[in-house]
């Protein structure tokens, strides 16, 4: 028997959104038929009590601090992903069910650009991450989400493009990270205009490709664990609604597409009546 999630990852009401501008959806509270399907005992919850989430973007974008921020609790710049261990289990309880993910960050591949089908295959949600202050690494995030989605059906997968190293962007810290190639000279932001330049084509891009933004900073820890309980809450929603399907399908009974409420302003599916 497992122990209890910590305390503060026990979620009892749907996590606002960083920005209602580039949401997956702006509504504050489950699905009703989730908050029911949770109060009923069931048995065959097990199927919707994990997802996978993949984590991608260019080297050195800040992905590996991002997940060690939310599950060690500390900024850890020497963290090296272990070899031979490929994802870390996050635990949650959402709406009193026990629920994790499974947060699969790479060891390093990404740097060859040779990220094996298996780590993309079977991805609940898609995490792309850039570098604020790198506008080439937002240009790169395409590409990524691209390589991703080829294992993937874009119908049941939750896009998120995030933002790191929020904290350069406010001025607390000069630019003075570490400098790779000539490319990255060139391509270095050097002033608050030019970050809010970048965040407005991130906020941009993520409507285009139906993914949520988020600004965060591992160093600091500025919205990174409102990030992870937003990942989780949707996952475990999107998971419980598409397992009521298909044990309404199971059933015999006149399935109706939970999922397929009225559509919001962008088009897409509002993920709740
Ligand atoms: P990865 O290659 O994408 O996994 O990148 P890492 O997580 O290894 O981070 C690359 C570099 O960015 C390291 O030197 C980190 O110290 C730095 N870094 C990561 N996140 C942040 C952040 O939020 N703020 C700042 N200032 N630096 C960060
Ligand atoms: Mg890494």
């Amino acid at each position: 028997m497992l122990p209890p999630p910590k305390s503060d990852r026990i979620i009892t009401h749907m996590p606002k959104c960083f920005s209602p501008n580039a949401a997956l959806q702006t509504k504050e509270v489950f699905h009703p038929l989730v908050k029911a399907a949770c109060q009923t005992p069931r048995e065959d919850t097990v199927s919707f009590n994990v997802a996978k989430v993949i984590v991608v973007g260019d080297v050195s974008v800040g992905k590996t601090c991002l997940v060690s921020r939310f599950s060690r609790g500390a900024f850890n710049k020497n963290y090296k992903a272990t070899i031979g261990v490929d994802f870390d289990m996050e635990r949650f309880q959402v709406l009193g069910v026990p629920f994790s993910l499974q947060l699969w960050d790479t060891a390093g591949q990404e740097r060859f650009k040779c990220i094996a089908s298996t780590y993309y295959r079977g991805a609940q949600a898609i995490i792309v991450v850039f570098d604020l202050s790198k506008a080439n690494s937002l240009d790169h995030a395409r590409e990524w989400l691209e390589d991703a989605m080829k294992e993937n059906d874009p119908s049941s997968v939750l896009l998120f493009l995030v933002g790191t190293k929020k904290d350069l962007s406010v001025g607390e810290e000069p630019f003075t990270q570490t400098i790779v190639s000539s490319s990255d000279v060139f391509f270095s932001c050097q002033s608050p205009e030019q970050l809010a330049q970048v965040e407005q084509e991130a906020v941009r891009m993520s409507e285009e490709i139906q993914a949520e933004y988020w600004a965060v900073s591992a160093k600091s820890g500025d919205g990174v664990r409102d990030f992870f309980l937003r990942v989780a809450s949707l996952t475990f929603e999107a998971n419980v609604l598409a397992e009521l399907e298909k044990s309404a399908a199971r059933d015999g009974a006149d399935v109706i597409k939970i999922t397929s409420g009225p559509k919001d302003k962008r088009g897409r599916k509002a993920n709740c009546c």
